[in-house]
């Protein structure tokens, strides 16, 4: 074989292995090309396959959120309208008084109130062609986490002046009717007559007979809180069978060093022992306070009958507590007046000029300057509209306006229709015609 022979095949092999070598590099970079293309894309299905579930987590999360939030909004701001509740127990606290433990029928979280606060029902009573409306004041408190309400309803009997009256309706229904089990129609928590909680000066809570919810409420919110504020609670009551909530309130007495109960008898029964029944023989008075008391300098919250609050409140003014210490509720028609600011001598004359028509009773009279409200000012026309809380929450005194316009002395809670007036709050601007 010749050289240039030699050097054309050593040429040729030379290149036959770069071309094999070029094949095998290629081969190879396409197999990484492939597995980076294959892991690509099970990074990306997985990525997306993770992002859905983060979405639809997300999802789930935004729909509870919103759910806590229509919660926590119910706790905060109670309910609109009527909602339904379960009588869950009725337990019998004295002659004609129960205490009546509700749950929400909805099975739903129950709002948080302020201590001194009230419910209403709407009691469909047989025979009756539209709902009483009755207000009854929460004798357990509820800072958002019990599952229940409480209150303490007696039973009111007629008049001394009218014993053939008949008994109460509402409070007679839940007595002698309502039973475990029953769903009722009740209205949110509400009121101004409450205990800030937020306060922690000392307070004396004054109560008579049933007027003791709203405090007992009021003296549980500040246990139950871990408060230290100092409350002595008075409570009157004839004997011991009008002793309500007995055993509670000393329990509370005794695992509270910062309440001090002081129970006064004023007919105490032959059996019944000064000092351990109770504490001191007579009514709760404005003596008794000056004796327990180591001072007048107290917030003080009062409720019970019109005699209890009046001698009270009429004590407490002479004793030197300004006004705006001294805070009540009226279960029934107000014996102490809320001080309003009085109408002006140019108002005076003004709304001594206005006639108010009651249509459907046929009356037109001259409106009293004097008046409390219309509502008083109709029943002392022999007029009879329907009332409740006499506060402007509840609603039941609403009455249409034929024609003429209503100031209202405080902003009711519940805004009535337009066209008619809440009669408990309002007294006319002008000449009035109202369809009572
Ligand atoms: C904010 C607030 C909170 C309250 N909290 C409580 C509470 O915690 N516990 C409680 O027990 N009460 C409470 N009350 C009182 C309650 O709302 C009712 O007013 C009470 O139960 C009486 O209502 P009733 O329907 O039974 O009586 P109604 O039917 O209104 O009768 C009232 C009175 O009139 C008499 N009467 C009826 N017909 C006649 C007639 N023809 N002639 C003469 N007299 C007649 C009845 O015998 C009775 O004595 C509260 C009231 C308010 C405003």
């Amino acid at each position: 074989m010749n050289a240039t022979l030699i050097d054309t095949l050593r040429d040729a092999s030379r290149d036959s292995f770069s071309t094999r070598a070029g094949v095998v590099l290629l081969a190879g970079l396409l197999a990484w090309l492939a597995v980076e293309v294959w892991r690509a894309l099970l990074r990306l299905m997985g990525e997306r396959r993770q992002r859905t579930v983060a979405l639809e987590k997300l999802h789930w999360q935004l729909q509870e959120a919103k759910i806590r939030c229509r919660e926590a909004e119910q706790v905060q701001a109670g309910w609109n309208g009527i909602r339904k509740f379960s009588v869950t127990k009725k337990i019998r606290e004295g002659d004609d008084v129960n205490a009546f433990y509700l749950k929400p029928h909805d099975g739903r979280p129950l709002p948080a109130f302020k201590p001194g606060q009230y419910l209403t029902f709407q009691l469909d009573l047989p025979g009756r062609d539209k709902p009483l409306i009755r207000c009854y004041s929460l004798s357990d408190c509820n800072d958002g986490k019990k599952d229940f309400y409480r209150v303490t309803i007696k039973k009111e009997k007629a008049p001394p002046a009218k014993p053939d009256a008949p008994p109460g309706a509402g409070s007679s229904y839940f007595t002698d009717v309502v039973r475990e089990g029953d769903i009722l129609n009740v209205k949110a928590p509400n009121g101004h007559f409450f205990l800030d909680m937020a306060k922690s000066n000392p307070i004396v809570l004054l109560a008579g007979g049933v007027g003791i919810t709203p405090m007992l409420c009021m003296a549980r919110a500040i246990a139950e809180s871990g408060s230290k504020r100092e409350a002595y609670f008075f409570f009157g009551v004839r004997n011991r069978r009008e002793h309500i909530h007995k055993e509670e309130l000393e329990k509370l007495a005794a695992e509270n060093d910062n309440i001090q109960l002081h129970v006064a008898y004023s007919k105490p029964g032959p059996d019944e022992v000064k000092g351990k029944d109770f504490q001191h023989e007579g009514r709760v008075s404005i003596e008794l306070l000056k004796e327990v008391l180591p001072s007048n300098n107290f917030e003080y919250y009062l409720c019970g009958s019109g005699a209890f609050m009046k001698s009270l409140t009429d004590g407490l003014e002479a004793w030197g507590v300004p006004d705006k210490d001294v805070h009540f509720e009226a279960f029934g028609p107000a014996t102490v007046k809320k001080k309003t600011a009085a109408p002006s001598p140019s108002e005076t004359v003004h709304l001594a000029k206005i006639n108010v028509t009651f249509a459907r009773s046929n009356k037109t009279v001259r409106w009293e300057p004097s008046a409390e409200n219309l509502l008083e000012f109709a029943a002392a026309q022999g007029v009879k509209i329907d009332s409740g809380c006499c506060a402007g929450s509840c609603g039941s005194c609403v009455v249409a306006i034929k024609s003429g316009a209503v100031d209202y002395l405080k902003k009711p809670d519940a805004e009535p229709e337009a066209g008619s007036c809440l009669t408990c709050v309002c007294r006319p601007k002008n000449d009035l015609v109202l369809d009572a």
